[in-house]
């Protein structure tokens, strides 16, 4: 039973990958941007207030998203189960945050998973996909937020000696077995 963390640049194929192993491995899978879209789509409270950041290419407050994740992972039994997540966290803040929630909930993570993808690809693949948060302005602005925002994340799980770095480019499946291997699933 593993407990991850995917992180990396938007468009870097995190949601896809996570999605792949958490259905082979039977793991439970908790895409942030996932339960935000579909709150967007039901047009609950909370997704009315997401959208507003959402379609700018800005993050969604911390205070939000933080909640989001404990009720998902008190959701899928994390503890029991172990858990795959994706798109949290995303700021320093937030990943203090979250090292206070884990040790609340008494949960212990294992690793976290840098997927890494150079930005002429991200872009080409962002404007691929055609999401309604993926014109070039918008993609622009994520690249930008991610930048300042998202990569200390990464210097802070690497000096924990907890990230690992798993090259994105290349075929889907390719990825995913590179991904297996680094996981020693
Ligand atoms: P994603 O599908 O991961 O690219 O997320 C889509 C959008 O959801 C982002 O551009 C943000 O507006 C919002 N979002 C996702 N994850 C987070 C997070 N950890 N913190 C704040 N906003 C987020």
């Amino acid at each position: 039973m593993i407990k991850v963390v995917f992180l990396g640049p938007p468009g870097a194929g995190k949601g896809t990958q996570a999605k792949i192993i958490a259905q082979k491995y039977n793991i439970p899978l908790i895409i942030l941007g996932d339960i935000l879209r579909e709150a967007v789509k039901n047009q609950t409270q909370l997704g009315k207030i997401a959208k507003e950041y959402m379609d700018k290419g800005e993050l969604v407050p911390d205070e939000i998203v933080s909640g989001i994740i404990k009720e998902a992972l008190i959701k899928v039994n994390a503890k029991e189960k172990g858990f795959i997540l994706d798109g949290f966290p995303r700021t320093l803040n937030q990943a203090k945050v979250f090292e206070k929630m884990l040790e609340e909930l008494n949960i212990n993570l294992d690793k976290v998973l840098f997927l890494d993808v150079p930005d002429e690809e991200l872009i080409k693949r962002m404007l691929a996909r055609g999401r309604e948060d993926d014109t070039e302005d918008i993609i622009r602005n994520r690249l930008k937020v991610y930048y300042e925002k998202t990569a200390p994340v990464i210097n802070y799980y690497e000096e924990k000696g907890l990230l690992i770095k798993v090259n994105g480019v290349g075929n889907i499946e390719e990825v995913t077995s590179r991904i297996k291997k680094a996981l020693d699933l």
